[in-house]
């Protein structure tokens, strides 16, 4: 456990920075433009003091980096764990910048956290610490400036204490315009419905859209799949939809394997039975945690954390294809070889995107004062998304290149243009 979240404190910023020079260099980006793209706007950091339940204070550390906000304001997840740091914000934010702007929305990338173990704390003092982490953050967010929205760790009730503290600090009648502020709230609480489902989702709807790139079916082919929170879940839950079969499944407390299949909706009611980890679901058998990517499968599906795939376990993969449900699980040079090896990679800015899409869905459903129904969010999540591949791919040929380079052209396209068109003030 510590040497994962050590390797994801190291890489992270390298692996995005490589990710965004390979394509710059590529395109031909405009330097002054490079120069702007390869810092954020702004970092914030925050220490602020939180009372425990035993009546002792504690001073945590959050975290707030603002990429970029010119095609629109910053969005993007706030991360509840150990490995959060300015490093990891700084990349995860320009990951949303290339995300929002690949998807089309009108957003720029914004990312952070608190550094933390959520399971060392009761559920009355994580509500104080959202709470009191929003009020530090202050006007740094904003339903026009800032939106965060859930990511590992964080759900949708914290987001609900988010929007609620910030509403709470303003005239009475300000308050109300304020919902969106957040996205990734609980449908009662002016969320979307769909929203927790979407990123999974837009996963499958991604894998769809390359299974039909090669003229296959998604149906009997074996998957396994690396965290089993929002993402994992909902991606195994869609996947078994389409037929495919889950084989194996690893998460914080271990790996568990089936080759004749493991039903999503068991493992899932047994881990909620079980705080939260798979291992000993009794449909399975647990294995040491390094056979993991070496289990025999056509598809991985990464859903945990960033920089889990690197040199030390690329050559276990036997996946054809890799699709990347996380924020940046495999490293540059990993990536390297899968490429080289001829291993399609579903890239992350477009194929966890779905969650970004559906935040936007919210934000716009709060904005206007409307209600949509589940189908319209998922029918109109699956248009945007398979548009997205076709891009892609279009840009991968006339580039001659592979997917992740051609997402991030096409993605640094929309914002080079926006700063071509505008200039820099003053
Ligand atoms: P989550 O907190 O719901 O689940 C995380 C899962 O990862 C858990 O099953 C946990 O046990 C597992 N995990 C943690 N450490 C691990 C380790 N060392 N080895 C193996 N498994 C480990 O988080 P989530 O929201 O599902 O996010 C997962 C990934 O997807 C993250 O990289 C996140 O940035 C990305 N993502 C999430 C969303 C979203 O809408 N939730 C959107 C886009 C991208």
């Amino acid at each position: 456990m510590k040497t994962i979240v050590k390797k994801q404190k190291m890489g992270m910023i390298d692996n995005v920075m490589h990710q965004f020079n390979q394509a710059a260099d590529l395109m031909q980006l405009n330097s002054s433009i490079r120069k702007i793209l390869s810092a954020p706007n702004s970092e914030i950091t925050v220490n602020f003091p939180v009372k425990l339940d035993d009546g002792s204070v504690e001073v945590f550390k959050g975290y707030r980096v603002q990429h970029n906000n010119a095609l629109g304001p910053y969005k993007g997840g706030l991360r509840y764990h150990e490995s959060v740091d300015i490093d990891s914000a700084r990349a995860l934010a320009m990951w949303m910048t290339w995300k929002t702007s690949l998807a089309g929305l009108p957003y720029g990338g914004g990312k952070g956290g608190v550094q933390l173990d959520p399971k060392k704390y009761s559920n009355a003092e994580l509500e104080r610490i959202t709470r009191r982490f929003t009020y530090a953050l202050g006007d740094n967010i904003g339903p026009e400036h800032d939106i965060p929205a859930p990511d590992v760790n964080t759900t949708p009730q914290m987001m609900a204490w988010i929007a609620d503290t910030y509403m709470s600090t303003k005239s009475t009648n300000e308050r109300t315009k304020h919902a969106h502020v957040v996205t990734g709230k609980p449908v009662g609480a002016g969320g979307l419905e769909g929203r927790d489902r979407a990123t999974g989702y837009g996963v499958v709807v991604a894998l769809k859209a390359w299974a039909n790139h090669h003229s296959i079916s998604l149906s009997g082919k074996r998957f396994i799949i690396q965290g089993f929170g929002n993402v994992g879940f909902w991606a195994s839950n869609f996947l078994t939809e389409e037929g495919a079969i889950l084989i194996g499944v690893q998460d914080a407390s271990g790996s568990i394997y089936n080759e004749q299949g493991i039903d999503p909706s068991q493992l899932l009611n047994f881990s909620k039975s079980n705080g939260g980890f798979i291992t000993g679901f009794s449909e399975s058998n647990q294995i040491p945690n390094d056979l993991f990517f070496s289990l025999n499968c056509e598809i991985l599906v990464p859903a945990a954390l960033g920089n889990q795939i690197t040199l030390e376990n690329v050559h276990e993969i036997q996946a054809q294809v890799i699709a990347e449900g996380a924020n940046g699980p495999i490293d540059a040079e990993a990536n390297d070889f899968l490429v080289g090896k001829g291993i399609d990679i579903i890239p992350d800015i477009y194929c966890n995107s779905g969650g970004v899409i559906a935040s936007y869905f919210e934000w716009l459903q709060n904005r206007n004062g409307e209600i949509w129904s589940l189908e319209e969010v998922l029918s109109k999540l699956e248009i945007k998304m398979t548009t997205s591949f076709g891009k892609i791919l279009k840009t991968a040929k006339a580039h001659n290149t592979d997917w992740r380079t051609a997402a991030y052209i096409e993605a640094i396209s929309r914002v080079e243009q926006a700063y071509l068109q505008r200039g820099i003030f003053p």
